[in-house]
């Protein structure tokens, strides 16, 4: 059982989350063309190892960063968004 730990609540099992995907930096609005904007939108790095994840715990409605190795599901950190990263 993969385990999850919300930064709000504390571990909890992965049923209560929800995945939302790849946490990658916007663009800045002065390089935003076209083609950039589609890729920030759809195209995913799919990462063999470790990656930030934009994820979604469903019974405090928060949205935090994880860091998980897509391969091993290990989890070393997660905390709530901030600029710095
Ligand atoms: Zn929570």
């Amino acid at each position: 059982m993969l385990l999850l730990t919300c930064p709000n609540c504390g571990e909890r099992n992965v049923a209560e989350f929800r995945f939302g995907g790849e946490a990658v930096k916007r663009p800045a609005p002065e390089d935003v063309n076209r083609a950039t904007w589609a890729d920030y939108l759809y195209l995913r790095r799919n990462t063999n190892g470790m990656q930030r994840e934009w994820w979604y715990h469903t019974p405090c409605g928060c949205w935090f960063v994880a860091e998980r190795h897509t391969r091993t599901q290990d989890v070393s950190h997660t905390a709530f968004w901030s600029p710095e990263g």
